[in-house]
């Protein structure tokens, strides 16, 4: 498995949720503590400092029966208990608590999410009783708490025990959700939010709320501890029926970046960004960085500073981000739509840390500078660094100057189109170059092996069995796990392995083979250059022009396996991984993904173009079958504690929702094998039907080129969604692909891409012979999948000799699916889709 990732996605999905609202009360010494970290000089800190300090009033609780609260999908009924309102801040209530007994419903329309809610509580709703309600709002909830209470007649009384029991709660998880209030109270345009932190005995404490700030507005999920990790799992998250989603603040036009790289590794970083704004009204301007990065100060174009607040909330955006963290910055005048703005932000932190051997590991390589929230835009990049001379430094885009001085360096870089990231990477790197055609290829190694790694493969060198890295889709990028204990590193240390160069020149031609035959499906390569570089981790990663692959790609396969390396891991890291990631060059680079629904998209494409590259480099190998064949072993395989297989973590469009308590690493578990199958099938069936050759007569990958480049060209340096992908596939479909006469494919997306489910098969038959010549008949078998899933299955006679014949296809109408068909051959058995063309079980 390749963890590997385009844009800003960390794989470090426990980071997910570090800080959400829970009723265990953080100590009130520790809130204090914090809140007392920063004056409260500005109008917008001291307002910020009063959400906080919101309690519940003394003179507004009351005993109530049946008040039903209804927000879209989503009703809450209070049958019967204590109500307590907040107090008033200017007027407004913004909170409201309440101990009783509550009912809570919440259903979903789109299938998939209430797929997601029956595999977190079994069935395919939310309805379940809660006896305690922390609820926050900026929308009428207040008015309609007032209202209802003027209404039942309902009187105020005094209740201690209430106001005692509430009031350290209250005080932890006031400033959750205080910058989120604030971001209404000083928009002049607000999108509400409605958020019920919720406690029951059934499912514990969750959250239910309706944000108009987000994309996807209901969300419903809790916080989870598996495995030592702490995970966010969200049971559902589906836009509202009514209203589209508001677009974003604001797209970036340009970014500088000026950066030094001190001698302790610190980063130091003056980030200026020219945004374009899109949305009226809004003071409050979100932006992600990187919470090991601490801002020190925000300005405007005229230099007078602004405002910010970082890392005082991070539950919203743990939720969306999956680890990109968001800090606000306050804008002197609200924004106007059409208007550029330009910030200027300085920032410091630790990011790159020694993995020791003169080996570096570059962290948060997409949240190391501040970007506006939700941007999946595309623009130009200027980078600036000064770093120690001892050391090379490798950027995205165009290196325009590189000097020396003393004990630094300096150099600059511009990116040659807009793109979606920019990233470095240092370390003392030796280089080898190729070129492809007009691009030039640089491939930097570290001279030895980082201490882990060594360590590891030593230490596993004497032992029976396959080392399995660590940190695939876990909470860990360095290698890791028990094994490390065992590591000799004091030896490893003593005798440092060193790359041979040949290894590197080696894989400076490869990226160059790989590179023109890409090509032959994707178009031109979209860069000039691509600069790789290594990675102490188990990981790759790919960025405009640039490329981080794992140390363990620059070792030798005959290495590896002297020191015990696991021949899948070995094909993962040595075969799979640089071509995966160069063909995230087109299929995460040149076109992004929209959302991360669509994520499973360029997963998909980078690793099914890898496969066919290898396929081609040695055709004997039948690499793609044979890892078609184990990717489909690998979604089949039981998942622990009886919860079905790996392929029932959940449907691709969930994206990094997958990873959750009850799949830790469910993301990419599911998603490199699944995602890769489902390309295969879109190109199987892009084929034309029976017949080697395509359309023209010549290619009969005529119509999946086709598709490629048809949305690579409409996505120039711009994202794309599942929409376009089967926009795409619907405009060269054969009409053998619309299934009961449908004119479309989405069928195919609906079971593969929204459902879960691998079907099996199995065949019933008997041959007679008829005066025109000899028959089968029978029936196909299918299991595993609904009812309604509909499949175009290939039979095939195997005869005498072992002689193949394609009999024809059965369209699955339900369980069983009676056929007949004329055969040349007597048929010893029938083949069910021997060519692997569906990803099914076949008996
Ligand atoms: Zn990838």
């Amino acid at each position: 498995m390749v963890a590997a990732l385009f844009r800003h996605v960390p794989i470090a999905t426990v980071r997910t949720v570090r800080k959400v609202a829970c009723f265990a009360a953080i100590p009130l010494l520790l809130v204090a503590a914090l809140q007392a970290s920063r004056p409260a000089t500005s109008p917008e800190r001291k307002l910020y400092t009063e959400l906080n300090a919101l309690r519940v009033d003394p003179a507004r609780v009351y005993h109530i029966r049946r008040l039903v609260l209804r927000r879209d999908a989503l009703r809450i009924a209070f049958e019967d208990g204590i109500l307590g309102l907040f107090e008033p801040l200017g007027g407004r209530i913004f909170g409201a608590v309440f101990t009783g007994n509550a009912r809570v419903l919440a259903t979903p329309r789109d299938p998939a999410e209430k797929q997601s809610i029956a595999r977190f509580l079994g069935a395919p709703l939310v309805d379940t009783t809660v006896n305690k309600a922390y609820l926050r709002f900026t929308d009428s909830t207040g008015e309609e708490l007032e209202a209802f209470l003027r209404s039942s007649g309902a009187k105020p009384e005094e209740n201690a025990d209430f106001l005692a029991a509430w009031s350290p709660v209250v005080a932890s998880l006031n400033p959750i959700i205080s910058l989120r209030t604030l971001r209404d109270l000083e928009s002049a345009s607000p999108l509400p939010f409605f958020r019920a932190t919720l406690g029951g005995s059934e499912h514990g404490t969750f959250e239910v709320s309706v944000d108009d700030r987000r994309r996807e507005q209901l969300l419903l999920g809790q916080v989870k501890y598996r495995e030592g990790g702490r995970f966010y799992d969200l049971w559902a998250m589906f836009p509202r029926q009514e209203g589209p989603a508001a677009p974003a603040i604001a797209a970036p036009l340009r970014f500088t970046l000026d950066s030094t790289v001190e001698d302790s590794l610190a980063l130091r970083s003056r980030a200026t960004l020219s945004l374009h704004l899109l949305r009226d009204g809004e003071r409050i301007l979100p932006l992600t960085l990187s919470r090991e990065l601490r801002v020190e100060n925000v300005a405007d174009a005229a230099g007078q500073g602004l405002e910010f607040f970082q890392n005082e909330d991070m539950s919203e955006q743990e939720i969306q981000r999956h680890g990109d963290d968001v800090f606000y910055v306050v804008l002197h005048e609200a924004t106007r739509a059409g208007q550029d703005l330009t910030l200027e932000v300085n920032y410091s932190g630790t990011v790159i840390t020694s993995a020791g051997n003169g080996v570096y590991y570059t962290g948060e390589r997409g949240a190391w500078f501040p970007r506006p929230e939700d941007s999946g835009e595309f623009c130009p990049f200027d980078l600036s660094f000064r770093w120690p001379r001892k050391l090379n430094l490798v950027a995205t885009g165009n290196k325009t100057e590189e000097l020396e001085d003393k004990d630094w360096r300096t150099g600059r870089w511009t990116s040659d189109a807009p793109t979606v990231t920019a990233g470095f990477n240092l370390g003392n790197f030796t280089r080898a170059t190729a070129e492809a055609g007009s691009v030039r290829i640089a491939v930097n190694a570290n001279q030895q092996l980082e201490e882990a790694l060594y360590g590891l493969l030593r230490a596993r060198s004497t032992v029976q069995g396959g080392i399995t890295p660590v940190g695939w889709g876990r909470t860990t990028e360095a290698w890791r796990g028990a094994d490390m204990a065992a590591m000799d590193l004091a030896a490893a240390r003593a005798v440092p392995l060193r790359l041979p160069a040949s290894v590197i020149v080696q894989l400076a031609k490869d990226i160059s083979d790989a590179m023109l035959s890409l090509e032959q499906w994707n178009g031109p390569f979209p860069f000039p250059r691509i600069e790789v570089s290594p990675l102490p981790a188990a990981l790759g990663q790919s960025w405009p022009e640039m490329m981080y692959l794992s140390t363990l790609s620059f070792l030798p396969k005959e290495t590896q396996q002297r020191a015990g390396v696991a021949p899948r891991t070995r094909f993962s890291f040595s075969d799979l991984m640089p071509f995966h990631e160069l063909a995230h060059q087109w299929w995460g680079n040149l076109a992004g993904a929209a959302t991360y629904r669509d994520d499973w998209i360029m997963e998909g494409l980078a690793n099914y173009c890898a496969l066919l590259y290898l396929s081609s480099r040695n055709p004997s190998e039948h690499t793609l079958a044979q890892t078609l064949q184990d990717y489909r072993a690998d979604l089949l395989a039981p998942l622990p504690q009886g919860s079905g297989i790996v392929d029932d973590i959940g449907p691709l469009a969930l994206g990094q929702r997958l990873t959750s308590s009850l799949a830790p690493g469910g993301y990419p578990r599911l998603v490199y094998p699944k995602a890769t199958w489902v390309i295969h099938m879109l190109r199987m069936m892009l084929q034309a039907p029976g017949a080697p050759t395509g359309p023209s007569g010549k290619d009969p990958d005529e119509r999946f080129r086709s598709v490629l480049r048809a949305l690579l060209e409409s996505h120039r340096f711009r994202a794309l969604s599942e929409a376009d992908l089967r926009r795409e596939v619907n405009r060269v479909m054969t009409p053998e692909m619309g299934l009961e006469g449908m004119r479309n494919v989405d069928w195919f997306f609906e079971q593969w891409v929204h459902s879960t489910g691998i079907p099996r098969y199995s065949v019933d038959y008997k041959t007679t012979a008829s005066p025109k010549g000899l028959v089968v008949e029978g029936t196909l078998h299918q299991a595993g999948v609904p009812e309604t899933f509909l499949a175009r299955v290939p039979l095939y006679a195997s005869g005498a000799g072992g002689k193949r014949v394609l009999l024809g296809w059965v369209v699955t109408n339900g369980a069983e699916t009676n056929f007949r068909f004329s055969s040349p051959v007597k048929p010893d058995h029938i083949l069910i889709d021997p060519n692997q063309t569906l990803l099914a079980a076949v008996q």
